[in-house]
């Protein structure tokens, strides 16, 4: 089974991957987890991308796609990958999509983590507190760019799911365990 999830910062995508991969053997292949992994190695692409995710932009569409197509590939004997933070814009679906059906396989479940804007401005300044504000784009600045980059980029490929008939929508501002249950409720459906 591969599942998206698609939502705005701080909508929890990140803790309900953890709680799928904990409960329910998936593999979660977080692409901003790869590129903060790619930071703190001090690697070329390290370099090339800290400045534009302390921003709040995105990084080149092609760079990105190159890394989930080489997770596939690391992850083909995995049967249930959930892709988080993958795609965020069109170009990404779309090739989402070709190196999926070259490899035999298809999206199950698009579910799009639903949350209000300043929620997500609590729950970042509380993550920038919880964890020694480790991560430089969690602040509030940021965060609204970020917000603002999800409405006008990410946001837009939700119909492409909504015509193959596998978005679902969870609202993300429900405490962890509720979110949890919708999300297992669709799975299970
Ligand atoms: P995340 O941890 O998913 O919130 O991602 C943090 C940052 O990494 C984003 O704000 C982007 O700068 C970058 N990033 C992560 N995934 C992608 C993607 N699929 N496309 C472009 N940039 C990405």
């Amino acid at each position: 089974m591969i599942i998206l999830l698609i939502g705005p910062p701080g909508c929890g995508k990140g803790t309900q991957a953890e709680l799928l991969c904990n409960e329910k053997q998936f593999v979660q292949l977080s692409t901003g987890d790869m590129l903060r992994a790619e930071i703190a190695a001090e690697s070329e692409l390290g370099k090339e991308v800290e400045a534009i995710m302390a921003t709040g932009k995105l990084v080149p569409d092609q760079l990105m796609v190159d890394m989930i197509a080489g997770q596939l590939d690391v992850h083909h004997n995995d049967t249930n990958i959930i892709l988080d933070g993958f795609p965020r814009t069109k170009a990404q679906a779309i090739a989402l999509d070709s190196m999926l059906a070259s490899r035999g396989l298809k999206i199950d479940y698009a579910i799009e983590m639903r949350a209000d804007v300043e929620e997500l401005v609590k729950r970042i300044e509380k993550r920038a507190k919880d964890t020694g504000g480790a991560r430089a784009d969690d602040n509030e600045t940021v965060l609204r760019n970020r917000v603002k980059v999800y409405e006008e980029q990410t946001a837009p490929i939700l119909p492409h799911y909504s015509h193959k008939g596998v978005h679902k929508i969870v609202d993300g501002c429900q405490p962890v365990t509720d979110v949890a249950t919708k999300i297992n409720d669709i799975l299970t459906s």
